[in-house]
């Protein structure tokens, strides 16, 4: 489905929490979306502004496949405006100059670079719902893996279709502070919290939340963001990473104390709590069960030591890690 409908001389995009309505000749609020006389036109469908291989723990994502390097690509725009942006370059503006790639070609990059998959990643994905549809329903049918990395700004309907072909997903839960999202970012936390419980049913999900400086490093702000995600599975892992200056904002970057002591507190709900861009500290995960060391992480180099078919090597509990 293309989630557009016209009224009028408008255009009305269903796809995400704006529900814009394009006036003929204009795009949405992503800049994406286009009225070319009365339809739907997508100018920008396979224009990439980043080819990359990444290891999959840059997504980030822990539990999906540890180790192993994955083709990431990036669009132009997005459906937010967050003033911290670290890829404002991209997910602000669209280079008309940059290439156009087909699903196909995507594919056959994957097979060049051996990877096991395409990481849709960099700016805001989903408002290229109609490329990642296609490209992910392509990849499925080759064998190979879907990630989406996504601010979960998608309305319920398109959000189920789109997860259906993905494998595993890194979604920002940027607060839980309903004025933070439509002030901060010009977003809905509403939204977000749907996108996330219906991730949680279809993909191998993980959740990052962003502690900024008095903004959204309250220890009951993340007790209570822990709380909502042990809700659906306690199992389902949780990064906490460290703001640094980018784009409009200038308060000073998050002490690594800080999102180190709001780690514990998460821990208290959930099972696999991750600190990001805290120095040079060891992200292991272990066992829930006992403790048993079961993937260590330094930096991006990752190894997997106490995994056996899927269950703990020391207490044969299962563990909460995608694997081949
Ligand atoms: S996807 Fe783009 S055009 Fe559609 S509602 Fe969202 S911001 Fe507007």
């Amino acid at each position: 489905m293309s989630y557009i409908h016209s009224e009028g001389n408008y255009l009305i995009c269903d796809l995400c929490f704006h529900e814009c309505r394009i006036n003929e000749g204009e795009h949405g609020f992503c800049a994406v979306r286009f009225n070319e006389q009365g339809a739907l036109s997508l100018p920008h469908y396979g224009r990439l502004s980043a080819v990359a291989i990444d290891p999959i723990e840059k997504k980030p994502l822990y539990h999906f496949h540890p180790g192993k390097e994955i083709l990431s690509i990036g669009f132009y725009g997005c459906s937010y405006r967050c003033p911290f942006c670290q890829n404002y370059h991209i997910s602000q503006n669209v280079d008309e100059r940059s290439k156009i790639y087909t699903p196909e070609e995507v594919i056959n990059l994957c097979e060049n670079y051996s990877s096991f998959g395409i990481a849709y990643t960099y700016n805001e994905p989903t408002i290229h719902f109609e490329f990642i549809m296609d490209c992910s329903t392509l990849a499925r049918q080759k064998g190979l893996k879907n990630v989406l990395v996504s601010n979960g700004n998608l309305k319920a309907a398109p959000a189920r279709e789109l997860l259906r072909v993905i494998d595993g997903a890194n979604i920002d839960l940027k607060s839980f502070n309903t004025d933070f999202y439509r002030k901060e970012v010009q977003g809905d936390l509403e939204t977000v919290l749907s996108f996330i419980e219906i991730a949680s049913e279809e993909t191998a999900l993980e959740i990052t939340t962003l502690v900024i400086p008095g903004k959204t490093d309250s220890p009951e702000e993340i007790r209570e963001i822990s709380r909502f995600i042990a809700n659906l599975n306690t199992d389902i892992p949780f990064h906490l990473s460290c703001y640094f200056p980018h784009y409009k904002y200038t308060l000073p970057p998050t002490e690594s104390r800080i999102v180190l002591e709001l780690a514990d507190i998460a821990r208290e709900s959930l099972h696999y709590v991750y600190p990001g861009n805290v120095g040079h500290i060891e992200t292991n995960t272990y066992c829930p069960a006992c403790s048993n060391l079961l993937i260590q992480r330094k930096g991006y180099n990752t190894r997997i030591m106490g995994i056996q078919k899927g269950k703990c090597a020391s207490c044969g509990s299962p563990v909460a890690v995608v694997l081949d």
